[in-house]
């Protein structure tokens, strides 16, 4: 049985998106395990006026829609401990209320004072918010936990993110501040430093002697859908690259942390980071490409989807090398891409490793095949596992070598059991454990990089759109890595 966590939860956006597709399903399978129970309760916040039983309908909803059976004790035993209080954010004289509430619920349950506020709304509510919650009295000062849970976008740009960092850092501690970057719940991207740290035979090889490059690809099937409003003002750039391939880049790239704390992973993923060349504008403008997808059949392109103004000039995919001027991986190239509309839906990192200097076995005047670099593929999903291709010698007559692949996959059975990146992140946020948050050093950082990409971008009108949907992105993505005589180890016919 799980170790129970004693916690209140104080939900603002309780009625939106996220926390009724991933919020409420994710707490009640932690209830369901055992590490919420007796103590834990949640109130709910937002415009709408709604009554605890309403509320605990929402909840119920999303519930039955995350494919749960919400009819049963346990469930309305989990739902008798939601609670409802309609505030707008804005109306500070109003956050009384909440407070009174907050502490009622505390001796109820007896939550002993640990405290969550998660702000599942919009951004430009985060530091507001934040900073009420210190002013009007909300934190507990019992000696409990007082602990705030922000989710994305953090920022535009490093100056915006650095306000509203100095905004959140009034009422919390950077060791109370969980930045929500839901790619670091995922199986496989925490799977990235058990592969690397627990085993000789990679972490060995893991540097720029064997290591030819790092490809990346987050991969989207659809396009913008209903987000034009947000998209449109982000992009790939800013709403993947700065957060969650900064993420994946930088847990490949640090150096081996002196323990398996967050405070030491931290530090290295920082270092990491700080190793990224920042770009001058020639740089930037040959490493980094941008792509919007255009029309497919009855499928209007991205200017003319709805909300999308006709002249937008936002990328819809963006591909780019990326280099650590460090020890461990001078010389060795990062490639990353994503995009929307692309060739399917997955997440993967492709390790290619250097081929061996002497290929013995290619005699090129019989015609036999040079060898094939290894590669390791950590696919993060939909599957989740990781394949390491090798050469061997293939059972026909002769003597050939073929690729072959040690293929790991999680099976069904057991990925029904992975908890999804929320509950393992509402899990973190319960231990205390920023393992898998970001620290305000590391997104400083990421937007410095990103920051001088956007802007040599701005400097030249693209020539939009320049891609079909349903392929891997505009001819320049695949020149960006033809140039260095390289090629994606994933492409359309794999
Ligand atoms: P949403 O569906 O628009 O929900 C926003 C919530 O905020 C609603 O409960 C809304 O309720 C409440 N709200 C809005 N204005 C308010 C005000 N002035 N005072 C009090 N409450 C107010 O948004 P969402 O999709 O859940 O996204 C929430 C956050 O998660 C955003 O930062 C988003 O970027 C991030 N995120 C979302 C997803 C996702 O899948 N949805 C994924 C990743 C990150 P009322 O209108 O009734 O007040």
């Amino acid at each position: 049985m799980a170790t129970e966590r004693d916690a209140e939860f104080l939900m603002f956006g309780a009625t939106g998106d996220l926390a009724k597709r991933k919020l409420y399903p994710s707490l009640y399978n932690l209830y369901q395990k055992g590490t919420l129970g007796t103590h834990f309760v949640l109130l709910g916040t937002s415009r709408a006026k709604l009554n605890d039983d309403e509320f605990r309908d929402v909840v119920k909803q999303s519930l039955v829609h995350a494919g749960e059976k919400a009819d049963t004790k346990e469930a309305a035993e989990f739902l008798s401990r939601f609670y409802y209080v309609q505030h707008d954010v804005t109306d500070k004289a109003h956050y009384s209320v909440l407070r009174d509430r907050l502490n009622e619920l505390d001796k109820k349950y007896k939550a002993n004072g640990n405290r969550i506020f998660y702000l599942s709304m919009a951004p430009q509510f985060f530091g507001p918010v934040a900073g009420y919650i210190k002013t009007e009295g909300l934190q507990s000062t019992n000696g409990g936990f007082n602990r705030l849970v922000i989710e994305k976008p953090f920022g535009r740009d490093f100056e915006s993110a650095k306000k509203l960092n100095d905004e959140l850092s009034k009422s919390f501690d950077e060791n109370q501040i969980f930045r929500i970057d839901h790619y670091l719940g995922k199986e496989m991207i925490q799977n990235i430093m058990a592969l690397r740290f627990g085993n000789t035979v990679l972490e060995s090889l893991w540097n720029n002697r064997y290591i030819d490059n790092i490809q990346v690809t987050l991969a989207e099937k659809l396009g913008v859908e209903e987000r034009a409003g947000y998209y449109d003002n982000s992009g790939a750039l800013r709403d993947m690259v700065q957060n969650h391939i900064m993420q994946i880049v930088s847990l490949l790239a640090m150096e081996q942390p002196v323990a398996f704390l967050d405070s030491d992973i931290r530090t290295e993923k920082v270092k990491a980071l700080r190793s990224l060349r920042v770009y001058d504008v020639a740089e930037a403008a040959t490493n980094f490409i941008r792509g919007q997808y255009g029309s497919y059949g009855d499928e209007p392109d991205y200017r003319h989807e709805d909300d999308v103004p006709r002249d937008s000039n936002t990328e819809t995919f963006v591909a780019g090398k990326l280099l650590f001027d460090n020890y461990r991986w001078s010389g060795t190239p990062f490639y990353i891409r994503t995009g929307k509309k692309l060739a399917g839906k997955f997440t993967r990192i492709d390790v290619v490793f250097k081929k061996p200097l002497v290929d013995i076995f290619a005699f090129p005047q019989s015609g036999e095949k040079p060898l094939s670099a290894n590669v390791l593929t950590i696919f993060v999903e939909p599957n989740a596992g990781f394949s390491l291709q090798l050469n061997a010698k293939n059972n026909e007559p002769g003597f050939q070598t073929e690729p072959v692949n040690l293929t790991y996959m999680i099976d069904q059975a057991h990925s029904d059991q992975t908890p999804e990146p929320y509950e393992r992140l509402l899990h973190d946020v319960l231990k205390g454990d920023g393992t898998n948050f970001s620290s305000w050093s590391e997104v400083a950082y990421s937007w410095k990089f990103v920051d001088q990409i956007r802007r040599v971008w701005d400097l030249s009108e693209p020539d939009f759109p320049n891609y079909t949907p349903y392929s891997m992105g505009p001819a320049s993505a695949h020149e960006l890595l033809e140039r260095d005589h390289r090629e994606w180890v994933y492409h359309l016919n794999h």
